[in-house]
């Protein structure tokens, strides 16, 4: 097997000795040609994204010897959530806040850093933290999607900034947090921001130059105009008819691609994931009627145009926050009736569904983890609800999965080997209720539900006694029959990313930061690294280089879920995130993580004048997004003990006045008073007195 590897190395490089010995030189037959050698050169790994990587130099017979060989460390304590990609020797990563890192793939020398210079003060318009999946390589250059909006051009060489384009309207809640992909000499980037109110989209733009080729909308426009694009058509004749009522029109209606964009070069079609609407609830949104097109969907598109070719909705009117935007594969499946194109996803809805990738036509789907808001998937592949699922009224309902999803950005892989798929699976119930005090705020958290009645306990038992209802785990799906193979638990629910390997290894990171090495056919544990001392939350990845293979995977907890819902982990701040790159025999070690846990403040003579009650709700409404809904955080500080709160005049400094803008921390003043503020105030103090 070995030796087969290197023969298709070989013979790869010797068909495209040009791609192969040119520095930098990436093109679409180059990242064709990787589905059967070992490079890595796009965000997951080549365009049908499945993540596992030809590379068997690092086995299930001495995976046991593997050893840290360089670490790399970043500026940022916020979540890590990129792929890296590794061209000519030269390892690319973003981190959180869109920065760009070049590093010598053998050695871990940097050889340049790019600077965002991302605002900090957006970092309240983060649903899910300030995080970044990672770059794209074409020709020399590497392509990064910024937190504020923008597609920026990089020479490889130098991190030089050779263009960048606005691709948002910078007046509105937009972000990106998702990896640019190239197809045709296209940088295809979407956005973020459905939780906060605008519409998405997804964008070609000319790679040499920066200039917009075309733009698909997943929604019609809220004020009925054309846009002049492709999507023009479909959205008139399919989408605009399940659109009822007004609600959606005063929010930019949601529908944001931020995460899944593969690419079959057979087909010449382009599928992306498409997200939840703003608000969640379909009673504010559209009346509680209607499909609500592409809101929730797999979209596939022409690759050239950027015209509609099909959609397949995964949750019709979605109330959940059931993005369908989680890493999408496109593989040949050995089905009934011989082999078959599809693309996967295993959606946080919480069904595994198979699609034709070339019409879109379902063909199968079953619950890969507990899920209670619908009983199956019918055979026209439309959701058959539960009669509790819908949420209406003042009445509550609780779900399996809930907005965590039973799976979510984190990337999955597929093993063509095993025919299995490998998923990051999570457990993580939720009570959605309509807000009945809710109405749209620009610019602000629209979702139109209330999110303070899914706090824990802050009684120590009571809050021990949910733990068996926070799951994680990974799960060896099969496709074909729609069923586990295996299942391996975490400790917690939010872990990491998934790669797997033609070395019968499924490598995962969790969230006591230990990277393990799994046996892919039976999911025993072959290996595992000391803790990172923080979690990983990121996907591994591996290279080559000079007959060595390399697994590297960031580290650095982060995204949505830790930020309000690290329940068990302590209530501390992370430092820095890192890079951890391992080989067989590495002998390398990195510095000890710091980890500072506060100490409990002393209150007994600190007041406020605020009201509580009306604290929390003002808290719910725009605190609790990132700073949870117990009002703790892991790399965000932990209110509770955090000492600005002893003062009335620091608190308002940083929440009113925005002093700490440079950390991510936004001046609310254009959305509270100091009033309302200080009733915040009050509440956390009360919080922090009932649990220290
Ligand atoms: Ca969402």
């Amino acid at each position: 097997m070995l030796k087969q590897i290197g023969l298709a190395l070989g013979l790869a490089c010797s068909l495209l000795a040009a791609s192969c010995q040119k520095p930098g030189g990436v093109d679409g037959d180059r990242i064709v040609a990787a589905e059967k050698n070992g490079e890595w050169l796009s965000y997951g790994r080549t365009y049908s994204e499945q993540r596992f990587s030809p590379l068997d130099t690092i086995n299930a017979a001495n995976v046991g010897q593997l050893g840290l060989t360089w670490y790399g460390d970043f500026d940022t304590d916020r979540g890590q959530e990129a792929t890296p990609i590794m061209v000519d020797g030269v390892l690319y990563t973003t981190t959180s806040w869109s920065n760009v890192y070049a590093y010598d793939a053998k050695t871990g020398k940097q050889l340049w850093r790019w600077d965002s210079g991302v605002d900090k003060a957006k970092g309240f318009q983060a649903c899910c933290d300030t995080v970044n999946r990672g770059v794209a390589t074409w020709q020399g250059a590497i392509y990064v999607g910024t937190f504020d909006g923008r597609l920026v051009k990089l020479d490889g060489k130098t991190g030089r900034k050779i263009w960048q384009v606005q691709t948002v309207d910078k007046n509105l809640p937009y972000t990106i947090t998702q990896a640019p992909r190239v197809v045709k000499g296209k940088v295809l980037i979407g956005n973020s921001g459905a939780e906060y109110g605008v519409r998405g989209y997804i964008t070609a733009y000319d790679a040499r130059s920066g200039k917009k080729l075309w733009r698909f909308y997943t929604i019609p426009n809220p004020t009925g105009a054309a846009d002049n694009e492709p999507s023009d058509t479909v959205l008139k004749n399919k989408a605009a008819a399940t659109w009822p009522g007004e609600g959606w029109k005063q929010t930019g209606g949601g529908g944001t691609v931020w995460d899944a964009t593969v690419y079959d070069p057979d087909l010449n079609l382009i599928y992306f994931g498409v997200g939840n609407g703003t608000p969640w609830s379909p009673t504010a949104r559209s009346d509680g009627k209607g499909d609500n097109l592409f809101l929730s969907s797999i979209v596939a598109i022409n690759a050239d145009t950027g015209a509609y070719v099909w959609h397949y909705q995964v949750t019709p009117n979605d109330a959940w926050d059931f993005d369908a935007d989680q890493p999408l594969i496109l593989a040949d499946l050995p089905l009934a009736g011989g082999a078959r194109r599809v693309v996967m996803q295993a959606s946080k809805n919480g069904f595994f569904y198979v699609i034709d990738a070339k019409d879109g036509k379902f063909i199968s789907a079953k619950p890969f983890a507990t899920v209670t808001w619908a009983t199956s998937i019918d055979a026209n592949g439309r959701p058959v609800e539960s009669p509790t699922a819908r949420y209406q009224g003042a009445a509550n309902m609780n779900s399996m999965p809930g907005p965590y999803g039973a799976h979510n950005w984190h990337p999955m892989a597929f093993s063509p080997k095993e025919n299995l798929v490998y998923i990051p699976a999570i457990g993580v119930p939720f009570s959605y209720q309509n807000d009945p005090n809710y109405r749209f705020m620009k610019g602000a958290w629209n979702i139109a539900t209330n999110s303070r009645i899914n706090g824990l306990p802050d009684d120590d038992k009571a809050r021990e006694a949910t733990r068996p209802f926070l799951t994680g785990s990974l799960v060896a799906w099969d496709p074909v029959k729609q069923e586990a193979r295996w299942t391996a638990p975490h400790k917690y629910f939010w872990n990491g990313g998934v790669l797997a390997t033609a070395g019968d290894l499924v490598f995962q990171g969790d969230a006591d930061g230990v990277l393990s090495a799994y046996n892919a056919h039976d999911g025993k544990v072959l290996w595992a690294s000391p803790s990172a001392g923080q979690g990983i939350v990121a996907a591994p990845m591996t290279y080559e280089i000079d007959g060595e293979q390399y697994v590297a995977v960031l580290v650095g907890a982060g995204g949505a879920g830790p930020t309000s819902a690290h329940f068990y982990l302590p209530q501390v701040r992370t430092t820095n995130g890192r890079i951890l790159v391992f080989k067989l025999g590495g002998k390398a070690s990195a510095p000890a993580v710091n980890v500072s846990i506060p100490d409990p403040l002393d209150l007994t003579d600190v007041t406020s004048r605020g009201d509580p009650a009306q604290g929390a709700a003002i808290y719910d409404g725009f605190c609790s997004v990132c700073h949870s809904a117990n009002v703790s955080g892991q790399f965000l500080p932990n209110l509770r003990r955090s000492p600005i709160l002893l003062s009335s005049e620091d608190w308002k400094g940083i929440v009113f006045d925005g002093k700490n803008a440079s950390r991510g921390m936004a001046p609310f003043k254009a959305f509270l008073t100091e009033g309302q503020v200080e009733h915040v105030r009050a509440y956390v103090l009360s919080e922090a007195r009932k649990r220290p």
